[in-house]
Protein backbone atom coordinates (compact mmCIF):
# COMPACT_ATOMS: atom_id res chain seq x y z
CA UNK A 1 0.00 0.00 0.00
CA UNK A 2 1.24 3.44 -1.06
CA UNK A 3 1.90 5.79 1.75
CA UNK A 4 2.86 9.38 2.38
CA UNK A 5 5.93 10.75 3.74
CA UNK A 6 6.14 12.37 7.14
CA UNK A 7 4.26 15.30 7.37
CA UNK A 8 3.01 17.86 10.31
CA UNK A 9 -0.20 19.18 10.71
CA UNK A 10 -2.06 22.32 11.83
CA UNK A 11 -5.54 23.21 11.75
CA UNK A 12 -6.48 26.53 10.95
CA UNK A 13 -9.23 28.23 13.11
CA UNK A 14 -9.56 31.67 10.47
CA UNK A 15 -8.78 32.70 7.51
CA UNK A 16 -6.33 35.18 9.44
CA UNK A 17 -4.90 32.05 10.87
CA UNK A 18 -4.59 29.89 7.76
CA UNK A 19 -2.51 32.85 6.16
CA UNK A 20 -0.64 33.08 9.13
CA UNK A 21 0.45 29.39 9.19
CA UNK A 22 0.88 29.68 5.56
CA UNK A 23 3.39 31.93 6.00
CA UNK A 24 5.01 30.69 9.07
CA UNK A 25 5.65 27.23 7.18
CA UNK A 26 6.53 28.60 3.74
CA UNK A 27 6.25 27.29 0.21
CA UNK A 28 6.45 23.62 1.46
CA UNK A 29 3.47 24.24 3.34
CA UNK A 30 -0.04 22.89 1.09
CA UNK A 31 -3.71 23.61 2.30
CA UNK A 32 -5.76 20.65 2.97
CA UNK A 33 -9.40 21.30 2.11
CA UNK A 34 -11.62 18.13 0.95
CA UNK A 35 -8.14 15.81 0.37
CA UNK A 36 -9.85 14.18 -2.23
CA UNK A 37 -7.10 15.25 -4.98
CA UNK A 38 -4.24 16.33 -2.56
CA UNK A 39 -3.75 12.98 -0.28
CA UNK A 40 -3.60 10.60 -3.14
CA UNK A 41 -1.58 12.47 -4.91
CA UNK A 42 0.90 12.71 -1.37
CA UNK A 43 0.44 8.65 -0.62
CA UNK A 44 1.82 8.53 -4.79
CA UNK A 45 4.56 10.49 -3.98
CA UNK A 46 3.59 13.51 -6.35
CA UNK A 47 3.21 15.49 -3.70
CA UNK A 48 5.32 15.98 -0.70
CA UNK A 49 4.65 18.85 1.68
CA UNK A 50 6.12 19.43 4.59
CA UNK A 51 3.05 20.79 6.46
CA UNK A 52 -0.88 20.40 5.58
CA UNK A 53 -2.27 23.41 6.92
CA UNK A 54 -6.23 22.15 7.52
CA UNK A 55 -8.94 24.90 6.55
CA UNK A 56 -12.20 22.69 7.22
CA UNK A 57 -12.78 24.14 10.56
CA UNK A 58 -13.31 27.19 8.64
CA UNK A 59 -17.17 27.80 8.62
CA UNK A 60 -17.30 30.96 6.74
CA UNK A 61 -15.80 29.62 3.71
CA UNK A 62 -18.53 27.15 3.48
CA UNK A 63 -21.83 29.54 2.82
CA UNK A 64 -23.69 29.91 -0.79
CA UNK A 65 -25.01 33.43 -0.36
CA UNK A 66 -26.46 36.18 -2.64
CA UNK A 67 -24.98 39.45 -1.92
CA UNK A 68 -24.31 43.00 -3.92
CA UNK A 69 -26.07 41.33 -7.63
CA UNK A 70 -23.46 38.29 -6.80
CA UNK A 71 -23.69 34.74 -6.20
CA UNK A 72 -20.99 34.27 -3.88
CA UNK A 73 -19.96 30.65 -2.86
CA UNK A 74 -17.32 29.90 -0.58
CA UNK A 75 -14.22 28.18 -1.18
CA UNK A 76 -15.18 25.29 1.56
CA UNK A 77 -18.38 24.52 -0.07
CA UNK A 78 -18.81 21.23 -0.60
CA UNK A 79 -20.06 19.43 -4.41
CA UNK A 80 -22.93 17.84 -2.57
CA UNK A 81 -23.92 21.48 -0.77
CA UNK A 82 -23.27 23.11 -4.32
CA UNK A 83 -25.52 20.30 -5.69
CA UNK A 84 -28.62 20.52 -3.80
CA UNK A 85 -28.66 24.69 -3.62
CA UNK A 86 -31.64 25.58 -4.94
CA UNK A 87 -30.25 29.45 -4.99
CA UNK A 88 -27.18 28.49 -7.38
CA UNK A 89 -29.36 26.13 -9.37
CA UNK A 90 -32.23 28.44 -9.73
CA UNK A 91 -29.76 31.19 -10.85
CA UNK A 92 -27.09 29.18 -13.05
CA UNK A 93 -28.37 25.39 -13.89
CA UNK A 94 -24.94 25.06 -15.20
CA UNK A 95 -23.62 24.64 -11.84
CA UNK A 96 -26.11 21.79 -10.48
CA UNK A 97 -25.23 20.25 -13.88
CA UNK A 98 -21.63 20.11 -13.58
CA UNK A 99 -22.08 18.79 -10.31
CA UNK A 100 -24.91 16.17 -11.00
CA UNK A 101 -21.86 14.30 -12.83
CA UNK A 102 -19.12 15.04 -10.65
CA UNK A 103 -17.11 11.85 -9.23
CA UNK A 104 -19.38 10.05 -6.98
CA UNK A 105 -21.05 11.02 -3.51
CA UNK A 106 -18.28 9.68 -1.59
CA UNK A 107 -16.15 12.75 -3.07
CA UNK A 108 -19.07 15.07 -3.54
CA UNK A 109 -19.88 14.62 0.14
CA UNK A 110 -16.48 15.82 1.13
CA UNK A 111 -14.82 17.62 -2.29
CA UNK A 112 -15.13 21.37 -2.20
CA UNK A 113 -15.65 23.93 -4.73
CA UNK A 114 -11.95 25.40 -4.13
CA UNK A 115 -10.08 22.35 -4.25
CA UNK A 116 -11.70 21.56 -7.08
CA UNK A 117 -10.56 24.74 -8.80
CA UNK A 118 -6.74 25.06 -6.86
CA UNK A 119 -6.34 21.57 -8.49
CA UNK A 120 -6.45 22.60 -11.89
CA UNK A 121 -6.67 19.41 -13.04
CA UNK A 122 -7.59 19.73 -17.16
CA UNK A 123 -10.37 17.71 -16.67
CA UNK A 124 -11.97 19.72 -14.31
CA UNK A 125 -15.64 19.93 -14.68
CA UNK A 126 -16.10 23.39 -12.70
CA UNK A 127 -13.45 25.03 -14.36
CA UNK A 128 -15.26 25.24 -17.33
CA UNK A 129 -18.91 25.99 -15.56
CA UNK A 130 -17.21 28.63 -13.78
CA UNK A 131 -15.06 29.92 -17.08
CA UNK A 132 -18.05 29.41 -19.02
CA UNK A 133 -19.90 31.79 -16.25
CA UNK A 134 -17.18 34.34 -16.11
CA UNK A 135 -16.76 34.01 -12.28
CA UNK A 136 -14.68 35.93 -10.65
CA UNK A 137 -12.29 34.19 -7.89
CA UNK A 138 -11.65 35.87 -4.52
CA UNK A 139 -7.87 35.36 -3.36
CA UNK A 140 -6.69 36.17 0.21
CA UNK A 141 -3.24 37.38 1.08
CA UNK A 142 -2.09 39.01 4.26
CA UNK A 143 -1.99 42.17 2.93
CA UNK A 144 -5.75 41.48 1.75
CA UNK A 145 -7.94 40.10 -1.36
CA UNK A 146 -7.88 40.29 -4.78
CA UNK A 147 -10.15 39.60 -7.59
CA UNK A 148 -9.48 37.51 -10.47
CA UNK A 149 -11.28 36.23 -13.06
CA UNK A 150 -11.72 32.34 -13.48
CA UNK A 151 -10.15 32.59 -16.66
CA UNK A 152 -6.76 34.08 -15.53
CA UNK A 153 -6.91 31.76 -12.57
CA UNK A 154 -4.79 28.86 -14.12
CA UNK A 155 -1.34 29.05 -15.40
CA UNK A 156 -1.67 25.74 -16.88
CA UNK A 157 -2.09 21.94 -15.52
CA UNK A 158 -1.99 21.90 -11.93
CA UNK A 159 -1.01 25.53 -11.82
CA UNK A 160 -3.10 28.47 -10.56
CA UNK A 161 -2.43 31.74 -9.63
CA UNK A 162 -2.70 31.76 -5.93
CA UNK A 163 0.52 31.89 -4.13
CA UNK A 164 2.05 29.88 -1.63
CA UNK A 165 1.28 32.04 1.13
CA UNK A 166 -2.59 32.82 -0.31
CA UNK A 167 -5.81 31.28 0.01
CA UNK A 168 -8.98 31.20 -2.44
CA UNK A 169 -12.13 32.28 -0.27
CA UNK A 170 -14.53 32.44 -2.92
CA UNK A 171 -16.07 32.15 -6.29
CA UNK A 172 -18.62 34.96 -7.60
CA UNK A 173 -20.76 35.02 -10.20
CA UNK A 174 -22.72 38.04 -11.33
CA UNK A 175 -26.23 37.65 -11.56
CA UNK A 176 -27.62 37.88 -15.24
CA UNK A 177 -31.20 38.96 -15.94
CA UNK A 178 -33.89 37.28 -17.38
CA UNK A 179 -32.85 36.35 -20.82
CA UNK A 180 -30.03 34.24 -19.85
CA UNK A 181 -29.83 29.93 -19.89
CA UNK A 182 -27.30 27.84 -19.09
CA UNK A 183 -26.18 23.72 -19.21
CA UNK A 184 -23.54 21.55 -18.85
CA UNK A 185 -23.07 18.30 -21.04
CA UNK A 186 -20.35 15.82 -20.66
CA UNK A 187 -19.33 12.19 -21.94
CA UNK A 188 -17.41 9.85 -19.73
CA UNK A 189 -16.97 6.15 -19.86
CA UNK A 190 -19.01 5.11 -16.51
CA UNK A 191 -20.63 6.98 -14.26
CA UNK A 192 -18.43 8.82 -11.92
CA UNK A 193 -15.67 9.48 -13.77
CA UNK A 194 -13.78 12.02 -15.13
CA UNK A 195 -14.85 13.93 -18.22
CA UNK A 196 -13.60 12.23 -22.21
CA UNK A 197 -15.18 15.82 -22.96
CA UNK A 198 -17.52 18.24 -21.64
CA UNK A 199 -19.11 21.49 -22.18
CA UNK A 200 -20.74 24.08 -20.40
CA UNK A 201 -23.12 27.01 -22.19
CA UNK A 202 -24.29 30.21 -21.11
CA UNK A 203 -26.40 32.22 -23.14
CA UNK A 204 -27.93 35.96 -23.19
CA UNK A 205 -30.58 36.49 -25.30
CA UNK A 206 -32.31 39.60 -26.89
CA UNK A 207 -36.40 40.07 -27.01
CA UNK A 208 -36.12 39.08 -30.53
CA UNK A 209 -33.70 35.74 -29.93
CA UNK A 210 -30.64 37.35 -30.76
CA UNK A 211 -27.21 36.09 -29.31
CA UNK A 212 -25.81 39.05 -27.11
CA UNK A 213 -23.65 36.83 -25.14
CA UNK A 214 -22.20 33.40 -24.85
CA UNK A 215 -19.71 31.87 -22.87
CA UNK A 216 -18.48 28.60 -23.66
CA UNK A 217 -16.74 26.58 -20.98
CA UNK A 218 -14.45 23.03 -22.01
CA UNK A 219 -13.40 20.34 -19.69
CA UNK A 220 -10.67 17.77 -20.52
CA UNK A 221 -9.87 18.99 -24.52
CA UNK A 222 -7.36 21.33 -23.74
CA UNK A 223 -9.16 24.58 -24.86
CA UNK A 224 -7.19 27.50 -22.94
CA UNK A 225 -8.09 28.54 -19.76
CA UNK A 226 -11.12 26.24 -20.11
CA UNK A 227 -13.01 28.15 -22.47
CA UNK A 228 -13.70 28.71 -26.28
CA UNK A 229 -13.38 32.59 -27.21
CA UNK A 230 -13.47 31.55 -30.55
CA UNK A 231 -16.99 29.84 -30.36
CA UNK A 232 -17.90 33.00 -28.23
CA UNK A 233 -17.20 35.03 -30.94
CA UNK A 234 -18.80 33.43 -33.24
CA UNK A 235 -21.88 32.87 -31.75
CA UNK A 236 -22.44 36.78 -30.25
CA UNK A 237 -25.02 38.85 -32.64
CA UNK A 238 -26.25 35.30 -34.42
CA UNK A 239 -29.73 34.24 -34.31
CA UNK A 240 -30.13 31.44 -31.66
CA UNK A 241 -31.10 28.63 -33.86
CA UNK A 242 -29.84 24.84 -33.47
CA UNK A 243 -28.03 25.54 -36.73
CA UNK A 244 -25.90 28.24 -35.77
CA UNK A 245 -25.55 25.91 -32.12
CA UNK A 246 -24.11 23.08 -34.48
CA UNK A 247 -21.73 26.22 -36.19
CA UNK A 248 -20.75 26.77 -32.66
CA UNK A 249 -19.71 23.53 -31.80
CA UNK A 250 -17.95 23.14 -34.85
CA UNK A 251 -15.79 26.28 -33.95
CA UNK A 252 -15.10 24.79 -30.26
CA UNK A 253 -13.89 21.61 -31.71
CA UNK A 254 -12.00 23.39 -34.22
CA UNK A 255 -9.90 25.48 -31.27
CA UNK A 256 -9.74 23.12 -28.70
CA UNK A 257 -6.16 21.03 -28.20
CA UNK A 258 -7.17 17.45 -27.47
CA UNK A 259 -4.61 15.07 -26.54
CA UNK A 260 -4.47 11.48 -27.51
CA UNK A 261 -5.14 9.21 -23.64
CA UNK A 262 -7.12 6.11 -22.38
CA UNK A 263 -10.06 7.57 -22.36
CA UNK A 264 -9.89 8.22 -25.92
CA UNK A 265 -8.30 9.59 -29.68
CA UNK A 266 -8.22 12.87 -30.73
CA UNK A 267 -10.95 12.60 -33.41
CA UNK A 268 -13.11 10.92 -30.99
CA UNK A 269 -12.49 14.10 -28.56
CA UNK A 270 -13.18 16.50 -30.76
CA UNK A 271 -16.19 15.12 -32.28
CA UNK A 272 -17.40 15.13 -28.62
CA UNK A 273 -16.46 18.44 -27.70
CA UNK A 274 -18.74 19.64 -30.83
CA UNK A 275 -21.71 17.64 -30.44
CA UNK A 276 -21.80 18.52 -26.20
CA UNK A 277 -20.78 22.13 -27.09
CA UNK A 278 -23.96 22.05 -29.24
CA UNK A 279 -26.23 20.32 -26.63
CA UNK A 280 -25.30 22.87 -24.13
CA UNK A 281 -26.23 25.38 -26.41
CA UNK A 282 -29.72 23.92 -26.81
CA UNK A 283 -30.26 23.20 -23.43
CA UNK A 284 -28.80 26.82 -22.65
CA UNK A 285 -31.65 28.49 -24.56
CA UNK A 286 -34.53 26.34 -23.74
CA UNK A 287 -34.24 27.26 -20.44
CA UNK A 288 -33.91 31.34 -21.84
CA UNK A 289 -37.42 30.63 -23.60
CA UNK A 290 -38.54 28.60 -20.22
CA UNK A 291 -37.59 31.11 -17.94
CA UNK A 292 -39.39 34.11 -20.13
CA UNK A 293 -42.51 31.62 -19.64
CA UNK A 294 -42.20 31.41 -16.09
CA UNK A 295 -41.02 27.67 -16.15
CA UNK A 296 -37.79 25.76 -14.84
CA UNK A 297 -36.36 23.30 -16.61
C1 LIG B 1 -12.55 9.19 -7.51
C2 LIG B 1 -12.59 10.63 -7.91
C3 LIG B 1 -13.35 11.01 -9.00
C4 LIG B 1 -13.39 12.36 -9.37
N1 LIG B 1 -14.14 12.72 -10.45
C5 LIG B 1 -14.20 14.02 -10.82
C6 LIG B 1 -14.97 14.43 -11.92
O1 LIG B 1 -15.65 13.65 -12.57
N2 LIG B 1 -14.95 15.75 -12.25
C7 LIG B 1 -14.25 16.68 -11.54
O2 LIG B 1 -14.29 17.84 -11.89
N3 LIG B 1 -13.52 16.32 -10.47
C8 LIG B 1 -13.48 15.01 -10.10
N4 LIG B 1 -12.75 14.64 -9.03
C9 LIG B 1 -11.97 15.65 -8.34
C10 LIG B 1 -12.63 16.16 -7.13
O3 LIG B 1 -13.65 17.05 -7.51
C11 LIG B 1 -11.49 16.80 -6.41
O4 LIG B 1 -10.74 15.77 -5.79
C12 LIG B 1 -11.84 17.65 -5.33
O5 LIG B 1 -12.91 18.39 -5.63
C13 LIG B 1 -10.68 18.53 -4.94
O6 LIG B 1 -11.15 19.23 -3.87
P1 LIG B 1 -10.66 18.89 -2.41
O7 LIG B 1 -11.45 19.75 -1.51
O8 LIG B 1 -10.67 17.44 -2.15
O9 LIG B 1 -9.17 19.45 -2.54
P2 LIG B 1 -7.82 19.00 -1.85
O10 LIG B 1 -7.45 17.63 -2.32
O11 LIG B 1 -7.87 19.21 -0.38
O12 LIG B 1 -6.83 20.09 -2.47
C14 LIG B 1 -6.49 20.10 -3.84
C15 LIG B 1 -5.42 21.16 -4.06
O13 LIG B 1 -5.96 22.47 -3.90
C16 LIG B 1 -5.29 23.18 -2.84
N5 LIG B 1 -6.35 23.93 -2.15
C17 LIG B 1 -7.53 23.42 -1.70
N6 LIG B 1 -8.32 24.40 -1.24
C18 LIG B 1 -7.62 25.56 -1.38
C19 LIG B 1 -7.92 26.92 -1.09
N7 LIG B 1 -9.11 27.30 -0.60
N8 LIG B 1 -7.00 27.85 -1.37
C20 LIG B 1 -5.79 27.50 -1.90
N9 LIG B 1 -5.45 26.21 -2.21
C21 LIG B 1 -6.37 25.25 -1.95
C22 LIG B 1 -4.61 22.12 -2.01
O14 LIG B 1 -3.48 22.61 -1.34
C23 LIG B 1 -4.25 21.10 -3.09
O15 LIG B 1 -3.09 21.51 -3.75
C24 LIG B 1 -12.67 13.32 -8.63
C25 LIG B 1 -11.91 12.93 -7.52
C26 LIG B 1 -11.87 11.60 -7.16
C27 LIG B 1 -11.06 11.20 -5.94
Amino acid sequence: MQVPSHVEYEKAKSVEHALELLTRFGPEARVLAGGHSLIPMMKLRLAQPETLIDINGISGLSRITVADGELRIGALVRHGQLLASAVAAGHFPVLRDAEQVIADPIVRNWGTIGGSLCQADPSEDLSAAFGALRAIAVIQGRDGSRRVPVREFHLGPYETVVAPAELLTELRVPIAGDGSGSAYEKVSRRVGDWSIAAAGAVLTLSSDGTVTEAGIGLAAVGAGHFVSTAAEDFLRGQPATDAVFGQAGQVAAEHCQPAADQRGPVDYKRHLTGELTTRALRRAAIRVRARAGGQTV
